[in-house]
């Protein structure tokens, strides 16, 4: 079924056409009608296969078409997400489906200052989108009043519970009417996001796509065994065989972050990068470098790269394996992205195997095997641009990593 044979209104219908989005993804086509309908939810669906719009679509038209006299002033739809960027993300999707309605969305978030964010409010918003600590900061200051808020949308149910907002979920019930319509959404599924889910409403509808396999069918993932040390020859010959291609690296941790970065540029090749040390506008300014295009290579630790949006990511690299394999799908995640199709390679050394069978068990299949011949290897390794380094440069690139075996961590990544 296309979107065109949906009964949306024409504006909505008109934008979507525009985006390029000509029919809905799985989830979006099991959703929508439930969601339309007025009834609960607890839609589980991979990364990447736009769960977004599966909200914000039947939520755009339902509040257009309220009749205007009785549109109580007031937030209509609160969408709880878990961190700013994907607030600010949320937002847009809701300005680039909902052009020329009368539909308004805001995004609020903490790191920023309050008083724009109290103007805007002040104006009348009908969509907010907002992370919990600064919602509840303005909630008590009665900047904020969900008296009239009769959708609660929780997106990234499962990132929410592991960053501890579990009360925060609970207390947000409180300021709701006392009907009201609640959607989940979320990536994974476990005991814990049901027993909110159960918790919360008496009757979810369960909508769940493709729940055996992790990883959406549209990435093509393997690994490749590299010696750790080898590593950023790997990644240099990938960057300047594929010299058009938008590439998203994860790297195990801030130092390395930087030392990749550095690695980099050293062979001529320029890349953004960013950490949990970056100050939040800083991460935001590079995450738009890289969406527009502007440079093309993005280094990144995990930190608030879960449930970004980037488009055309046509490589994801696993520079280092991550601890977590649940960490594996997510990052994997942020190729392949709606109907596109990506690819995704690991380096694995030695040390990470166990990281790898980790990976394999959670996801409840082998990763494929890329396997390189000793002489490509050792060309790889030769034609690298970054052979004239000094070797104190080197020894401190390794020093960190040296005979560090890498132990898998168990259950959710915390961050
Ligand atoms: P998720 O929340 O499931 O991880 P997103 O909502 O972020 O996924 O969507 C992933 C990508 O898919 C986005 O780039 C979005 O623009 C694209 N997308 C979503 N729905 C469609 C569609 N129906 N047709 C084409 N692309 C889509
Ligand atoms: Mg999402």
């Amino acid at each position: 079924m296309k979107f065109s044979q949906y009964h949306f209104v024409d504006e909505i219908k008109d934008n979507l056409e525009l985006m390029g989005f000509k029919k809905p993804t799985d989830i979006q086509y099991k959703c929508i009608p439930n969601i339309l309908r007025g009834e609960d939810l607890l839609a589980i669906a991979q990364t990447g296969t736009g769960k977004t719009a599966a909200f914000a679509i039947p939520i755009l038209h339902i509040l257009q078409t309220r009749s205007h006299t009785k549109r109580p002033d007031g937030i209509k739809c609160l969408v709880m997400v878990p961190t700013r960027e994907l607030a600010l993300q949320i937002h847009e999707v809701f300005v680039s489906i909902g052009r020329n309605t009368r539909v308004t969305s805001y995004a609020v978030y903490g790191g920023v200052e309050q008083g724009p964010q109290i103007a805007k409010l002040e104006r009348g918003i009908d969509v907010l989108i907002a992370t919990p600590g600064r919602m509840f900061d303005l909630v008590n200051q009665g900047y904020i009043r969900l008296g009239r808020t009769d959708i609660l949308i929780l997106d990234e149910a499962d990132h929410m519970l592991d960053l501890g907002f579990l009360k925060d979920i609970k207390d947000v019930i409180r300021f709701l009417p006392k009907k009201h319509q609640t959607l989940f959404f979320s990536a994974t599924i476990d005991e814990e996001i049901k027993d909110l889910a159960y918790s919360l409403v008496k009757n979810p509808v369960r909508i769940q796509v493709s729940p055996k396999d992790p990883v959406s069918k549209n990435v093509d993932h393997s690994v490749m065994f590299v010696k750790m040390d080898d590593k950023r020859f790997f990644l240099e010959r990938l960057v300047k065989e594929n010299p058009d291609a938008k590439i998203l690296v994860f790297v195990r941790t801030r130092v390395r972050c930087e030392r990749v970065h550095a690695a980099m540029e050293r062979v001529g090749i320029t890349s953004l990068h960013m950490h949990g040390s970056k100050e939040q506008k800083e991460r935001l300014a590079v995450l738009n470098e890289f969406r527009k295009g502007n440079v093309r290579l993005l280094i990144a630790t995990d930190v608030s790269a879960r449930g970004i949006d980037i488009a055309d990511v046509d490589f994801v690299v696993n520079y280092d394996l991550p601890e977590y394999a649940e960490t594996y799908v997510h990052r994997v995640g942020r190729t392949g992205r709606g109907t596109k199709r990506g690819i995704a390679y690991s380096f694995c050394d030695e040390s990470e195997k166990s990281l790898l069978s980790a990976i394999e068990e959670y996801i409840g299949k082998k990763v494929k095997v890329l396997s390189v011949e000793q002489d490509d290897y050792k060309e790889v390794v030769d034609l690298s641009g970054g052979k004239t380094m000094d070797l104190k440069q080197i020894l401190e690139e390794l020093a960190p990593v040296q005979n560090k075996r890498y132990g898998v961590k168990k259950g959710k990544p915390r961050k």
